[in-house]
């Protein structure tokens, strides 16, 4: 217990704050299908029970944080001896999460010390026990200065309704008024509701940089289209990556246009990232946020790829007459889309029909402020 700063602090500040029970807040399960062909998992469907940890390697250990929805976990990896640990992603604000985090540290971490905090990247189920975590421990918070920005931006806009540019988009893409008002009516800082406050510094994380870990050597590698700088960390002479949600193992990233950026070439840039990832070896373990550690680097990585250009040269193919947004969900997903999903969907449509416009294979015109897309 001697390491822990003041964890009756932390926790008072945690106490009432996890009521919201929405994981779809959490909005890194991708909508488009895909298919997990030429992976092996060492583990099987094995996974830590809360508050156990599962060794994956020396300085690897893996926790498995439970959250409600449809994600069911986020995983977090635990790096180096219990002299200098470095906890890597934290699940959200909510009861069940910080207390899987109260049974580890009574359990398998008691005697353990913390050393750092560190986020893969900005979503809420990476980052919303982050500050928690870093208050109980009074240790940094360690994110690439992309995520931490975006992070504090989100955190800073606490207004009531969806922003119009956000309304506008929705229009743009094909939504009708009643699911314009539905998205205005479930408000705009829900997210907040699910990130303790985050400290007021941060340990600054770049492309290539080592991080040595009880002696290792963990290099950061940035990438992004899923979130803005998104950091994997791979342990070169171990043959491990730990991967976040840059690369997921049985669903496909969340990859979406926003009104943030409605410029933006997102799906753009995580192909990008799956190329840049495939300049490292096939042969490392990789470890993602969700679902099991596998085998199969460099096919996963391929089938994404593959899935992606085929589903956008469908795309093309269909847009011979002008469709919008909305139009084309059922070729892209194949689930129902109601109005728990509209958001994701129209995000994942979008980065997928800006795409194509940045190769100039489509083009948009717009009419009563509605997007109408065709092939060029
Ligand atoms: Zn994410």
């Amino acid at each position: 217990m001697a390491n822990r700063h003041n964890p009756h602090l932390a926790d008072a500040a945690l106490a009432g704050a996890s009521q919201s029970p929405d994981a779809s807040l959490a909005a890194d399960d991708g909508l488009v299908a895909t298919s997990g062909a030429g992976l092996t998992y060492p583990w099987g469907e094995e996974a830590p029970a809360p508050g156990a940890l599962i060794d994956i390697a020396p300085g690897v250990r893996w926790a498995r944080i439970p959250m409600p929805g449809s994600l069911d976990h986020i995983n977090s990896w635990i790096l180096g001896e219990d002299a200098a640990l470095t906890i890597v992603d934290c699940g959200l604000m909510l009861e069940p999460c910080s207390t899987a985090w109260k049974a580890l540290f009574a359990g398998p971490l008691e005697t353990a010390r913390v050393e750092r905090i560190l986020c893969t990247h900005m979503h809420p189920d990476h980052i919303g026990l982050a500050g928690w975590l870093a208050r109980r421990f009074d240790v940094p918070l360690a994110m690439t200065r992309g995520e931490w920005l975006q992070a504090r931006l989100m955190l800073t806009d606490m207004r009531d309704a969806p922003p119009d540019e956000v309304s506008a988009m929705q229009k743009a893409a094909g939504w009708d008024a009643d699911a314009i008002d539905h998205a205005r009516a479930q408000g705009w800082s829900r997210l907040g509701q699910v990130i303790f406050r985050l400290p007021y510094g941060y340990q600054r994380l770049v492309d290539r940089q080592v991080l040595q870990i009880s002696g290792q050597d963990w290099r950061v590698v940035v990438g992004s289209g899923h979130s803005p700088e998104h950091a994997c960390l791979w342990n070169e002479a171990a043959g491990i990556l730990i991967s976040g949600d840059q690369i997921l193992p049985r669903i496909s990233s969340n990859v979406s246009l926003n009104a943030g950026e409605p410029e933006g070439n997102p799906l753009g840039e995580w192909l990008a990232s799956i190329d840049k990832l495939l300049s490292l070896p096939d042969n490392l373990l990789v470890c993602p946020a969700h679902g099991e550690p596998f085998y199969g680097f460099h096919a996963r990585l391929q089938a994404l790829k593959a899935e992606h250009l085929e589903r956008l040269d469908a795309l093309a193919d269909a847009l011979g007459d002008a469709q919008r947004a909305v139009d084309i969900f059922p070729l892209l997903f194949h689930r129902p889309i109601g109005d728990r999903q509209r958001g994701l969907a129209t995000g994942e449509a979008l980065a997928h029909l800006r795409w194509l416009e940045v190769a100039g294979r489509i083009r948009r015109e717009t009419r009563d402020d509605v997007w109408w897309w065709s092939r060029v």
